[in-house]
């Protein structure tokens, strides 16, 4: 124990404080959530220690997405989605509509979404979900933007929705990938994106992932931490609270790139790159040369995918 109060940034047990091999992009984090609204800024500066520099903060709902927006407009690095989850989908209107459009006129909104389905627990029915999502499809097209999609045990209806879009949309990724090597390459073959959390580290229900995440060309993987939740099983120390935050991202970075047979630095480089490229964030333009040949250079297996 010390008597001086801890910095912001010493406020994860030493054996937390990664520090990762290139810049990482956090494609998801709910910034938004209640468990940030006491700590937020020390949240942001271990993040930025750690070399997590981008966030992306999911917005799940109008209330949500707003939030999310503002954040961004306060702090540098920092991106919203909007949209509205298949949980809340029961709630789509048009007034919700309409204030979703309103949103993605914003140039710091880089994405439509949460959005998707969740035949995992139908809080709203299948039904109102397939309508929410339908008609936040048409935004994405409409704007121009890529989409961040939830999808949890609705693999096959997915894809078939997908299908029927994937021309009129310009990129899609299925965050929180967790389903099997079928649907993963049902995915790839729409040539969607796929995102990566702490799943991976868990040693109950993760170990399926393990023998699929290679399969994944890293121009078409993102890393993300789902925070507050999902917070990693196999952390090397106890976290107070078990907050999930976005300065761990390097641990499952490192975690994922183990299973990919590649090192944790080639992961966080193509997954940032790949990010970027995704959500269209400014970036320098010779730097962005640089990361895509790189990417070329490490996509699994050496040559062309
Ligand atoms: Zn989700």
């Amino acid at each position: 124990m010390s008597n001086a109060a801890p910095s912001a940034v010493d406020t994860l047990p030493e054996a937390l404080r990664f520090s990762s091999p290139a810049p990482l992009v956090d494609i998801g984090a709910n910034l938004t959530h209640e468990s940030f609204a006491q700590d937020l800024e020390p949240t942001l500066s271990r993040a930025r220690a750690a070399g997590v520099d981008t966030l992306i903060i999911t917005g799940t709902d109008v209330e949500h997405a707003r939030q999310a927006l503002a954040l961004s407009h306060r702090y540098p690095g920092l991106y919203a989605t909007a949209g509205v989850h298949p949980h809340d989908a029961s709630e789509w209107t048009p007034e919700v509509q309409a204030a979703m459009a309103e949103l993605y006129r914003d140039p710091l909104v880089v994405a439509v979404g949460e959005c998707g389905l969740d035949f995992h627990r139908n809080f709203s029915t299948p039904q109102q979900q397939e309508h929410a999502f339908e008609a936040q499809l048409a935004l994405a097209a409409d704007n121009g933007l890529p989409l961040f999609v939830h999808e949890r045990d609705a693999g096959e209806r997915m894809s078939s929705i997908l299908r029927s879009w994937r021309d009129d949309i310009r990129h899609a990724v299925v965050h929180c990938f967790t389903a099997d090597r079928e649907t993963l390459h049902r995915y790839l073959d729409l040539d969607l994106h796929i995102g990566l959390t702490g799943w991976i580290c868990d040693e109950r229900r993760g170990h399926h992932l393990r023998e699929l995440v290679a399969d994944i060309p890293s121009h078409r993987l993102m890393v993300e931490t789902d925070c507050p939740y999902l917070l990693p099983r196999n952390l090397p120390a106890k976290l107070k609270g078990r907050r999930h935050e976005p300065a761990l991202l390097p641990w499952i970075v490192r975690e994922i790139a183990h299973w990919r047979n590649e090192s944790e630095a080639q992961l966080a480089i193509s997954s940032a790159a790949t990010a970027r490229r995704f959500f269209a964030l400014e970036t320098d333009l010779a730097l962005e040369t640089d990361l895509a040949l790189d990417t070329d250079r490490f996509r699994p297996g050496g040559g062309s995918d």
